[in-house]
């Protein structure tokens, strides 16, 4: 494997943004490439003569005796475990990243297992074509070290039941015991190791420790969508240090859909974004903006527009400080001439909970001590036509409290819309978090095109941000 050290000639320059140019890199005995940021390696290695051209990813640079870790930016398309022939798998050691942190009760019994039932496509095919599958991931958010409640042992019993064959849980997930575990395992059998988080070198992207995770690995396939966010050891050091590395299935779909629908998207593209907040939604929304030819806006957010626009909202969440983005997204709503669409009625309540008295009310009026917490039944008509014709359709944000049955009216209503555009040929992507939650409440989430299983993950890709995860694997 090469060194991903940078010595030599690119030692001499300096590491800032806009250090390096074309002909320094082609001048340059590197052994790997060197990505400053925004240096826009991939033209660079597209056109140069780095030896390792089809390798961009995060590599740190040693300049002088400083290191500096520094990311690369994306290749156009990652290459995946489709990639690879099924018989370079075989006798192979395949460190697999998975995202498998699943909900866990005090009794520490799985109450659901989307996310291990998510990875198992890529470890079957592993398994299928012969390798030594080792699965990785994180659960919870351990600070102490080793903790019995963040073990992964019920996953190594339901990951068992789901592939029909006796997964190992090993004792740790670095060192000599797991090593050796490594070295016993036979073409077919998978080992689980412990949660990588027990490690704080985790999280720090820790070079050691990433080594320490891609001894003997041949190699990495990442898969854990939910965490390809997060540039650490498991999800992007490890791969500094094997010799091949690529997607899973179950990323590979997410970056398919997502990074898809943004780049290009079947027209016209329609936008929904609910949820409480807008200020958490602000760069999807003007990401979107750039791509859609509608954005329909729902949830909690939709007050702080209502009162920049003068309306009286009664009690209903508002972010006061964050009117003037509301009044700016409108503003570049216009510019791009992309349609805002925001819903004519409400749901209102006298009190935030499940058995408040409700009323219907135009959203130009909402009345005092009343807190607007679901769409109304005239918005619910105006949104399904505003959605007719779409050919893409994405989906990030309730439209309304769907946590309590008397608010849930106007997610499911948005919901079956899309079931029902799916039906008709239209993509619908359900881009991660609660309006995963709200169409699998609704009974839906097998009638959409994609369900993404990261909320972050989806929210970064969406804002065209490129994840570390991502971009640590080989290109295509
Ligand atoms: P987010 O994580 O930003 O997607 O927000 C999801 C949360 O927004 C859900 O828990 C909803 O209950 C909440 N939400 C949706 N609509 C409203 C609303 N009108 N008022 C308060 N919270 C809301």
């Amino acid at each position: 494997m090469e060194t991903l050290a940078i010595r030599s000639a690119v030692g001499a320059i300096r590491l800032t943004t806009t250090v390096a140019s074309q002909a320094s890199f082609r001048n340059c005995t590197v052994s790997s490439a060197f990505v400053g940021k925004n240096l826009g390696l991939k033209t660079f290695l597209s056109t140069s003569a780095v030896p390792v051209q089809q390798k961009l990813r995060c590599v740190r640079a040693e300049v002088g005796a400083k290191t500096v870790p520094v990311v690369a930016k994306a290749a156009n398309r990652k290459a995946s475990i489709k990639d690879v022939p099924e018989s370079e798998f075989q006798g192979k050691v395949v460190f697999v990243r998975a995202d498998l942190n699943v909900p866990l009760d005090d009794a520490r019994i799985i109450t659901d297992d989307t996310r291990i039932r998510a990875s198992l496509p890529t470890i079957q095919h592993l398994v299928k074509a012969g390798a030594k599958v080792v699965v990785a991931s994180h659960l919870g958010r351990p600070k102490k070290g080793p903790e019995d409640k963040f073990s992964l042992k019920p996953v190594a019993g339901r990951l068992s039941n789901l592939l029909g064959q006796t997964v190992e849980l090993a004792p740790d997930s670095v060192g000599p015991e797991v090593e050796s575990k490594i070295a016993a395992l036979k073409e077919g059998q998978v080992l689980l190791l412990e949660n990588v988080r027990f490690y704080k070198e985790e999280e720090k992207n820790d070079v050691e420790f990433s080594k320490k995770l891609a001894k003997n690995v041949d190699i990495f396939v990442n898969d854990a969508f939910g965490t390809a966010h997060r540039a650490h050891s498991s999800t992007a050091g490890i791969a500094e240090f094997v010799p091949k590395s690529v997607a899973g299935f179950l990323l590979e779909k997410e970056l398919a859909y997502l990074s898809g629908a943004i780049k290009s998207p079947a027209k016209p593209f329609v936008a929904i974004v609910g949820g409480s907040k807008v200020s958490s939604k602000i760069t999807v929304i003007e990401s979107l903006m750039n791509v859609c030819d509608k954005v329909i806006l729902g949830g909690g957010m939709i007050f702080t527009f209502f009162k920049a626009d003068g309306k009286s909202i009664g009690s209903s969440l508002v972010e006061e400080d964050k009117i003037g983005l509301a009044k700016n997204l409108v503003a570049l709503a216009k510019e791009k001439g992309v349609e805002l669409i925001l819903p004519v009625d409400v749901l209102v309540a006298d009190k935030y909970a499940p058995d408040a008295n409700t009323q219907e009310c135009s959203s130009s009026h909402i009345p005092d001590g009343w807190m607007g917490l679901d769409i109304g039944p005239k918005a619910i008509e105006q949104f399904k036509e505003a959605l007719k014709g779409s050919k893409t359709v994405l989906w990030n944000g309730p439209m309304g409290v769907f946590e309590f049955d008397a608010f849930a009216k106007g997610t499911y209503a948005v919901a079956e819309s899309l079931a029902g555009l799916t039906k008709e040929g239209a993509i619908t992507i359900i881009g991660g978090g609660d309006s995963v939650a709200a169409v699998e409440k609704a009974g839906l989430a097998d009638q959409m095109s994609h369900v993404s299983t990261g909320g972050g993950a989806s929210l970064e890709l969406l804002e065209g941000k490129v994840l570390p995860g991502v971009a640590a694997l080989d290109g295509a």
